[in-house]
């Protein structure tokens, strides 16, 4: 099956830190990607800005590099990668200095969506949106697109909240949480309420417990000073693993509309319980062999920084009482995998053998790798020899299942800008939210920093500490092997 492409409107988009790792990484590549897919207009525009001195060839030059470096499949396209060049052009500026900006102005036209990629540091942000005002460049119709992280605690996301709200209308501000855009997530939303099989058992009458697991097997190295920092807490649960959670747990919402989606998140994150911490793993990974330790990798022999969580939450709903939500998310793991898992009951009554009831359904969602979702079913194990059950799979792999490579390749930020192009905001985070997110994790932080806490060591290479698996044994319950890349 050919995914349809429908082409969004001609744009402008200004990559502020258009030279940085993730404009060459993803938001470049990603929209090479989109022109390839006949998605973007041929006469838009992407302007790079930041303070290097280049000139339009130069950042061509670094964009077609970019995309040699970091593109997919579509790095063989060379034929259109001039085509796709000719798109680009360059401002060298200063967010904080008032140079260039005329030169920005002049190039970007006000008859088209316009749209503004903040890819720098936040702390740059009020300079940005002040300047984009100041030499008229933005206007009531512009977006802006900002990076995570948006803030590090409530006090400060809500005084970046402000300093955008002095400039632009939530209705004008995309925040980008790259989790959002994979396939499966939106599939999630698909699965829950396109079909009638799920939302009926989607409660705590049929369902036991719910994992989410975000395993990566990355270290620290080469950005220890930023995320000792930060820590799993701020980096992975209170945006990812969190919007991850309020999509499983949300209400339905009475349409696929920004609004109406983000209000049943919000309500989720509002009626998130505060996390007993007993609840609560931190670990911190050793050194192996060969592989240095957290503590080396961040410069810092005395960091009591987490780099691995796994903590039981309760949502405080008629819906999900008494079913706890597991969540776990490490750096250098046993293998790369993100996964949702949603573990039913066990049936009544067995009416084949005493043994018996103790098979489950799961359904498991994958982001990551090979995206895609697989129910376990029970059936009979075939063969003579009486009435023996099995679980087996039912695996909806989504580019085996729709048979096209397009699937593959359409990665969440390509996904998002395009978004961002039509003006849809279902798939990014309100003010609300965030500050509600930070809400629930600033207690839990504090609490560490008051009592000293002292994250565990974890092999690395491994499923993280010891007391993450007690934290479910305890329960009665086991987490998903982590199995991926
Ligand atoms: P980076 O590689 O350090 O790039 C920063 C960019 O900002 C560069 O283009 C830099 O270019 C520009 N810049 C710095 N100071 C500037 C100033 N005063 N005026 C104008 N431009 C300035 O950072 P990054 O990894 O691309 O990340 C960008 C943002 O996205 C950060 O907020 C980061 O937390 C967030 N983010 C990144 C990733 C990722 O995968 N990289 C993922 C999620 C979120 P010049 O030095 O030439 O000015």
């Amino acid at each position: 099956m050919v995914a349809r492409v429908i082409p969004v409107e001609t744009f402008d988009l200004v990559i502020f830190g258009g030279t940085g790792d993730l404009a060459r990484r993803k938001i470049l590549p990603g929209l090479f990607r989109r022109f390839l897919a006949g998605q973007m207009p041929h006469d838009s525009r992407i302007v790079g800005a930041a303070r290097s001195d280049l000139d339009a060839a130069g950042y061509r030059e670094m964009i077609k590099d970019a995309i040699a470096e970091f593109g997919g499949s579509e790095k063989k396209e060379t034929g259109q990668i001039d085509a796709f060049l000719a798109c680009l052009q360059y401002v060298p500026i200063d967010a904080k200095g008032d140079g260039g900006w005329d030169d920005m102005a002049k190039l970007v036209r006000k008859d088209v969506v316009q749209a503004f990629y903040f890819s720098v540091a936040p702390s740059l942000f009020g300079d940005l949106a002040e300047r984009l005002h100041k030499y008229k460049i933005a206007n009531k119709k512009s977006r802006i697109v900002v990076e995570k992280p948006f803030g590090r605690d409530l006090e400060s996301a809500e005084a970046l909240n402000a300093t955008l709200a002095d400039h632009f209308r939530e209705d004008q501000i995309y925040r980008i949480d790259h989790y959002l855009g994979k396939e499966t997530v939106q599939n999630l939303m698909a699965v829950r309420f396109g079909n009638i099989l799920f939302e009926p058992l989607w409660n705590n009458h049929y369902i036991d417990h719910i994992q989410i697991t975000v395993a990566e097997t990355v270290s620290v190295a080469g950005r220890g000073a930023y995320y000792d920092r930060s820590g799993a807490m701020r980096d992975m649960v209170q945006n990812h693993l969190m919007q991850l959670l309020c999509l499983i747990a949300m209400e339905p919402p009475s349409q696929f509309g920004a609004d109406s989606v983000r209000d049943e998140k919000l309500k989720v994150i509002r009626a998130l319980q505060g996390v007993d911490p007993h609840h609560i793993v931190r670990g911190q990974y050793d050194a192996g062999k060969g592989t240095t330790s957290y503590r080396q990798d961040a410069e810092n022999e005395r960091s009591f920084t987490e780099s691995f969580i796994a903590m039981k939450c309760h949502i405080a709903n008629w819906r999900w009482a008494g079913v706890p939500f597991y969540l776990r998310t490490g750096k250098m793991m046993k293998a790369r995998s993100s996964e949702i898992t949603v573990v039913f009951k066990e049936i009544g009554h067995s009416i084949f053998s005493e043994n018996d009831n103790a098979h489950r359904n799961i359904l498991s969602i994958r982001l990551q790798p090979n995206e895609g979702m697989d129910l376990q079913v029970t059936i009979k194990e075939p063969g003579p020899g009486g009435m023996r059950l099995v679980d087996v799979p039912l695996d909806m792999t989504f580019a085996e299942a729709l048979g096209d490579s397009d699937v593959e390749v359409t990665d969440a930020y390509e996904r998002l800008i395009m978004d961002v192009i039509r003006g849809d905001q279902t798939l990014f985070m309100r003010g609300d939210e965030v500050e509600a997110a930070w809400a629930w994790t600033d207690p839990i932080i504090e609490g560490w920093e008051a009592r000293n806490d002292v994250p565990k060591l974890y092999d690395p290479g491994s499923s993280g500490p010891e007391d993450a698996l007690m934290l479910l044994h305890r329960d009665g319950r086991k987490w998903r092997e982590i199995k991926g890349e």
